[in-house]
């Protein structure tokens, strides 16, 4: 069992190794916090390491989380650079297989949010992706701003650097059942802590239960794939995402022409939509697929991954991507906390305690920029 150090007192506890509270921990140690971070899991286990350690910018709700995510993704930049987390592939590819999907991205080429983006014909998305089904397009999106990062490799060693290289110290194995500063009650005894941030994710009842409560939270389940593309040598060349994603995405979403896609997909794909599935690929260093994903919603989810579900997310890419004889490697299921009226939320229990709950599949997207805000509001005038 980890133990705290001899004469433990810090400035900031964090509890939760995730990518939300690794955020908060950087924004803490960068103005010169003693940082604690909290974990009960051995090694990182949550929503942070299952998704698909895609940083997207383009397809977040204009405004608040679209410039989140923009700031996130310079940090990520940053730090992967500092902390050797490499940067599997940059950008992203939306292949519009309906002409009700390219309106939607000519909707968005006139947001600002498209400044960087560019349309292009399927010949020329190809070019950018080899294995698009090019007949089966009718336009697509080229965004630059995206990056991949191999979540399962990069929380660690992101949590090793900020161990290293900034002196935050990590306690693992550890519960943390009260929070009360200047002290932190954990299952190895109680740890002096002026200010903590509890970032969770989907646990809604270890901490401040009736605080939470009062948000109505859910939690969503994700099923994800590894697969394995038949040609060894086979590179993607950025992530892809179809229809399915636009009417998702809120970036896309709340665009004029989304609700002609939407009935379009109700009568052509209504077991996808039943089911949430939509379509993003990202590959890996080893020339594998990350590809998913569901949504099913719930208080408390089955550990079940049914295979129909798979199929819904496999007949996708499989009308997007030529991938002759891929194959399945791996399958796993990921849980994020969820609310159906924010994207996150930061409540104030106290002037020196504040809960971060990413309540969306946005967390390795925006984290970093909501650890830099909330640092700012609790020592604005400290630093
Ligand atoms: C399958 C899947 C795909 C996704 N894809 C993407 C994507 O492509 N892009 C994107 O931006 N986002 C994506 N997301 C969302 C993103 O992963 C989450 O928003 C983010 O990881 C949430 O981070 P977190 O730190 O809040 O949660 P977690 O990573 O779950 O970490 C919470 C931690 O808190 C700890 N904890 C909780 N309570 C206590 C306590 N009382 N004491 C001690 N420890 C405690 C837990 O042990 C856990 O380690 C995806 C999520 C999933 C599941």
């Amino acid at each position: 069992m980890t133990r705290p150090p001899a004469e433990p007192h810090y400035d900031v506890a964090i509890v939760g190794a995730g990518i939300v509270g690794l955020a908060h921990a950087l924004a803490a140690a960068r103005i010169g916090k003693r940082v604690v971070v909290i974990d009960r899991d051995a090694q990182s286990n949550g929503a942070s390491i299952r998704n698909f350690g895609f940083v997207t910018v383009t397809g977040q709700q204009q405004g608040e989380c679209w410039k989140r995510a923009m700031r996130s993704r310079d940090i990520w930049v940053e730090v992967a650079e500092k902390a050797g987390i490499p940067i599997e592939h940059a950008g992203l590819c939306v292949a519009a297989r309906r002409p009700e999907a390219a309106r939607v991205l000519e909707a968005f080429m006139a947001t600002e949010m498209g400044g960087e983006c560019r349309l292009m014909s399927p010949a020329q998305a190809k070019t950018r992706v080899p294995a698009l089904r090019q007949e089966a397009l009718t336009a697509a999106l080229w965004s630059p701003h995206e990056r991949r990062i191999e979540s399962r490799t990069a929380i660690p060693r992101l949590a090793g650097w900020l161990e290293q290289a900034l002196g935050i110290t990590f306690l693992r194995s550890t519960l943390v059942t009260a929070v009360e500063p200047p002290r932190v009650v954990t299952t190895i005894g109680a740890i002096a802590a002026d200010t903590a941030i509890v970032c969770p994710g989907h646990d809604f009842l270890a901490l401040f239960p009736e605080r939470i409560a009062a948000y109505g939270l859910t939690t969503c389940k994700l099923h994800m794939l590894r697969v394995a593309p038949g040609d060894a040598g086979f590179r993607l060349g950025a992530a892809v995402m179809s229809d399915l994603g636009l009417v998702r995405y809120l970036g896309y979403a709340e665009l004029p022409g989304a609700s002609a896609l939407r009935a379009r997909l109700e009568a052509e794909q209504a077991a996808a939509l039943d089911n949430g599935v939509h379509l993003i690929a990202v590959q890996s260093a080893d020339g594998s697929l990350v590809v998913g994903d569901s949504h099913h919603y719930g208080e408390t989810l089955d550990p079940f991954a049914p295979h129909h579900v798979d199929e819904l997310i496999l007949d996708e890419l499989d009308a997007v991507l030529d991938l002759p004889g891929r194959a399945v490697r791996e399958r796993w299921i990921g849980i994020y906390a969820s609310a159906h009226d924010r994207l996150m939320l930061i409540d104030r229990p106290s002037d020196t305690v504040r809960i971060v709950i990413v309540t969306s599949g946005t967390g390795a997207s925006t984290a970093f920029a909501i650890g830099e805000e909330v640092i700012a509001e609790l020592f604005g005038s400290q630093q």
